[in-house]
């Protein structure tokens, strides 16, 4: 056998840019945080305490979250009918975008067509798509602090720059529209938003999306609007798309079925173009976009065979069952998170599957920062929560309330014992 040549004889060498780049992702973060946790197993004659998963947003694990039987039905006929086992076009089946377009123009002034709507991977493949085909050298694209940092980290992988325009806590999280023009310059692109909010809860009204639009256009600018939470809502406020405003300045809608029918894994997403007065097309952007797709992989046909189906099928019983359990642990989580000396929390979450919540850290003499906070939460109390640096904000906290009431109440318990045990007050 040969002796392993030593390193330095090979010409490759790791993507330096990426392993910075994933420090800061929500993925990073939860698995420093989980890292130093040794599950329990009931041995020893006590019960087993189970860990409570409140970092990431994936309730499909929870019986109460099971997706709707009608898409499950739709999938599995779509796999039946053998018509699916075929590549898709690019763009994605046509039957597939006609449905998205019919769904998505029932809460807008004027109708979609399937042309506008492109299929992705997931709304994450959409973000990634949009980030690549916007970058050219010395462009930005401004984005929402806190935020969720995928655009960033797609952005700057492609070489352009993200710049961070502040939400506002005391304002339910509403876009700081000053500090968006105070950054703002020739070389920016676009801006996103994320409505109903991640990390923050927040959905914003009719009047400050008019007032986003207002802003864009004078810019010069689009918005990319996130919108996986679409009609995730549970509090006064319902949502309101921001293609509403797509006369004022053009829009990007991107979103998913992954939220709203609690099925991640499926990954099928899409990139949509609100654009009546035909922005995208002068500008040629829209033809990026196909060229981007011909060079990339396709969501899985079968599940682009279920799209109509699962739109057509799923009852409104499904979405108000979801609802109510999100109202329910909202709620939960407002009343719980009041008896905590050492969180604060700005304003009562409307929509998403998040709150954020400020760490009064001088309560707290032994603990070093968001990030050592949850480590420690994690390996002493099983309790997962995502630290405020995964989403742009130091010494804060995301909390996902998606999980079933009862693990939540047993999560907020702990979690409020072990502000008490680290905490000054009770020396
Ligand atoms: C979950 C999430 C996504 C990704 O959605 P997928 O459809 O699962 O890829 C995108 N944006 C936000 C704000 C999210 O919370």
């Amino acid at each position: 056998m040969a002796a392993a040549a030593s390193a330095a004889a090979w010409n490759f060498a790791p993507n330096e840019a990426l392993l910075g780049l994933t420090a800061h992702s929500v993925r990073g973060a939860l698995g420093r945080v989980k890292a130093g946790m040794v599950a329990d197993d009931g041995g020893g004659g006590g019960g087993a305490r189970p860990v409570i998963p409140m970092g990431q947003g994936d309730p499909s694990l929870f019986p109460c979250f099971r997706t709707a039987p009608e898409a499950v039905d739709a999938v599995a006929g779509a796999l039946r009918s053998g018509e699916h086992n075929c590549y898709s076009s690019c763009v994605g089946l046509e039957p597939a975008r006609r449905s998205i377009a019919q769904h998505l123009s029932n809460d807008l002034p004027y109708e979609l067509s399937p042309d506008d709507v492109y299929l992705t991977n997931g709304c994450a493949q959409a973000i990634e798509i949009i980030c690549s085909v916007l970058a050219r050298p010395g462009a930005n694209i401004l984005v929402p602090r806190p935020g969720y940092l995928f655009y960033e980290a797609r952005a700057v992988f492609n070489g352009m720059e993200a710049r961070y325009f502040d939400l506002l806590p005391e304002k339910d999280w509403e876009v700081d529209i000053d500090g968006v023009q105070a950054i703002a310059d020739k070389n920016t692109v676009a801006m996103v938003i994320v409505n109903p909010g991640n990390p923050c809860g927040n959905v914003y009204s009719y009047e400050h999306l008019a007032k986003v639009a207002e802003t864009a256009r004078n810019l010069g600018i689009f918005v990319i609007t996130d919108e996986v939470y679409a009609h995730l809502t549970f509090g006064e406020r319902k949502f309101v798309p921001m293609g509403v405003f797509a006369a004022v300045a053009p829009v990007f809608t991107l979103g998913s079925i992954s939220k709203r029918w609690v099925v991640p894994g499926w990954r099928l997403g899409w990139i949509v173009t609100n654009d009546p007065n035909g922005v995208f097309q002068n500008t040629k952007v829209v033809d990026s976009i196909k060229s981007y797709l011909d060079i990339s992989s396709d969501p899985p046909t079968f599940v682009q065979g279920a799209i109509p189906n699962l739109l057509k099928n799923t009852k409104d019983e499904f979405f108000n069952k979801t609802i109510k359990i999100l109202r329910e642990t909202a709620d939960i989580c407002w009343e719980k998170l009041k008896g905590i000396n050492a969180i604060t929390c700005p304003s009562k979450p409307e929509g998403s599957m998040f709150v954020m919540v400020k760490l009064d850290l001088t309560c707290l003499p032994d603990i070093k920062d968001d990030m050592d906070f949850c480590c420690r939460l994690a390996k002493e109390e099983l309790v997962v929560l995502l630290p405020g640096c995964a989403v742009g904000y130091k010494n804060w906290l995301r909390i996902t309330f998606a999980i079933d009431p009862s693990s939540l109440e047993d999560g907020l318990d702990r979690l409020r014992s072990f502000c008490l045990r680290h905490s000054k007050l009770t020396k």
